[in-house]
């Protein structure tokens, strides 16, 4: 009799769930109470620890990191944000410079589902489907491949899509967190719901070998409501919940759960423009706490409650006008440009760009002058001291070049802050939200230090997120520690496909009960896939990078 045997390795199914910000802080608590069941058993029967985000540990440079298996200096994803520019222009997918997971199973045969994964619009074709994530413009666009697969999630066959849009939603979500937190909880899970819903949906209905979700509630619930711990549980036990299930559909494929990075509360922000115009690295063209923007962000603070009440908030910030509003650099407007040096470009960069002369449009540092002018700026930084408790409050102020290498692409901004724990920064310039300021004489340095606000969150971001690793070829209750680089060789080698030479992460080897033989393949880096999208999408994009 002739036995037919499949080579075991192409059998395989991987589904990596993403938790977007989770902790360890959070998580290992709540699993040995007992409340978050499925993690538990993930903990339990498979290896997890903590997993190294990038510098800065924001979701965009961190995820693309998590799919690419390079850091932000070969993907060229530093911010939600462009570096190119300092008005509020949104990276897409084709800022993206190597490929992702998917390319790569794609060259190899391999077929993956892909949903909701930060940074991925406008959507690629790839052997399998997807479903763009977080960046997406709105429930317009065409955010499936194929494209006809929206046409399905619209008639809601797989599942109602929820779409989100940074910074957009950031005004609605805030304002329920303040005066409806349960609300909020509800229209989070909901979202997650949706994800899983739609993900399962696929997974049960398409030919798969690798499935990739993002669960972005996390992440918000984090931000919004760090102190409301019962609230916070909510958000994870709804993300637990699926991620059983999953198991339970597929059980024996090999899950990886993963988070970008981790959480914290901080107890001060560090106002970074504030610093720069008190020691005239920049200029405004008015008083900024008198400015128009201020006063509008102390009125807005102060008719929230009525606003929050009264008005449709969600479909008012994602109208045209409400994106425009909310997309135009705001506080740029004041800066007086031909005599500013720096300026803090974003809180999810936590980077400064310096305005050289010849590249920056309207820059005025002479190129011999760089150097200098950023050893100043870290020594600035660097001595910043927290009047309360005299220790420091930047622990690191890294050069471009230090962090992402000489051939970093896509321009990353001159110098990156990183902060001591239970500090964070703001870019906003002023004291918005602080009525008594708009009475302050100019002369009085501008406030740098201060108590979480109006426009501050309760929760942000930390260095270590988590991974968690389960299924037939991993170790049982393991301890490892890995970073978000590592993410794909582990999903390629598990998978039995090559992993590219440029690839900067390693295979998690200590989870594994045998490592894998791992087989490095030489390839040159080409442009990732070309996006799967219509002129018109295209012109949309190019739309959507607004003027300063
Ligand atoms: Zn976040």
């Amino acid at each position: 009799m002739m036995v037919f045997v499949e080579d075991d390795r192409s059998m395989k199914k991987v589904v990596v769930i993403g938790l977007d910000g989770a902790t360890l802080d959070l998580l290992e608590p709540w699993m040995d109470a007992g409340s978050l069941p499925n993690l538990d058993a993930l903990r339990k029967k498979g290896a997890y620890g903590r997993l190294r985000s990038t510098i800065p540990y924001y979701s965009a440079p961190a995820w693309v990191s998590i799919v690419t298996g390079c850091g932000p200096g070969k993907h060229g994803i530093y911010d939600f944000f462009r570096t190119d520019t300092c008005s509020k222009k949104l990276i897409s997918g084709l800022d993206r410079k190597v490929p992702a997971i998917w390319n790569l199973l794609t060259d190899d045969a391999k077929k993956s589902i892909v949903v909701n994964v930060p940074g991925t619009y406008p959507p690629e074709e790839i052997n399998g489907v997807m479903v763009t994530g977080l960046l997406t413009p709105s429930l317009e666009s065409e955010y499936t491949y194929p494209n006809d697969l929206k046409k399905d999630l619209v008639e809601g066959k797989l599942g109602r899509y929820e779409i989100e849009q940074v910074a957009v939603d950031d005004i609605p979500k805030h304002l329920a967190a303040r005066y409806a937190p349960e609300k909020l909880v509800q229209m989070i899970n909901n979202v997650t719901t949706s994800h899983a819903v739609v993900t399962m949906n696929l997974m049960k209905t398409r030919e798969w070998d690798f499935t990739m979700v993002v669960f972005r509630g996390t992440d918000d619930a984090q931000h919004l409501l760090w102190t409301q711990k019962e609230l916070l549980l909510s958000c994870y036990k709804t993300a637990d919940r699926y991620i059983g299930e999953i198991m339970m559909m597929y059980p024996d494929a090999s899950i990886v759960v993963v988070s970008d990075h981790g959480f914290y509360q901080p107890k001060k922000y560090l106002y970074v423009n504030n610093v720069l115009c008190n020691e005239g690295y920049l200029k405004t063209r008015t008083d900024p706490r008198r400015s128009l923007d201020t006063f509008l962000m102390v009125f807005f603070d102060k008719v929230s409650k009525l606003l929050f009440h009264l008005v449709p908030m969600q479909k008012i910030v994602r109208s045209p006008l409400g994106r425009k509003l909310i997309l135009s650099g705001g506080g740029n407007r004041n800066i007086d440009f031909s005599q500013t040096k720096a300026m803090y470009h974003s809180v999810c960069s936590r980077g400064i760009r310096i305005f050289l002369k010849d590249k920056v449009e309207k820059g005025i540092v002479e190129k011999q002058e760089y150097d200098h002018l950023r050893q100043e700026l870290i020594a600035l930084f660097s001595n910043l001291t927290d009047p309360e408790t005299g220790g420091s409050v930047v622990d690191h102020v890294y050069r471009w070049e230090e962090l992402y290498g000489d051939d970093a692409v896509n321009d990353p901004l001159d110098l990156i802050l990183d902060l001591k724990k239970g500090y964070g920064t703001q870019e906003f310039f002023g004291s918005p939200g602080q009525f008594q300021d708009l009475f302050q004489s100019k002369n009085t340095p501008l406030p740098t230090l201060m108590t979480p606000g109006f426009y501050d969150w309760a929760g942000d971001h930390a260095p270590d997120g988590v991974v968690f690793v389960y299924g037939a070829d991993f170790k049982q209750n393991q301890r490892i520690s890995a970073s978000v680089i590592d993410i794909l060789p582990t999903v390629l080698a598990l998978l039995g496909s090559e992993i590219p030479d440029y690839v900067d992460g390693c295979v998690i080897s200590e989870a594994f009960i045998t490592p894998p033989a791992v087989k490095k393949v030489n390839e040159k880096l080409t442009q990732s896939k070309k996006p799967f999208l219509s002129e018109k999408e295209l012109k949309k994009i190019r739309d959507l990078r607004l003027k300063l």
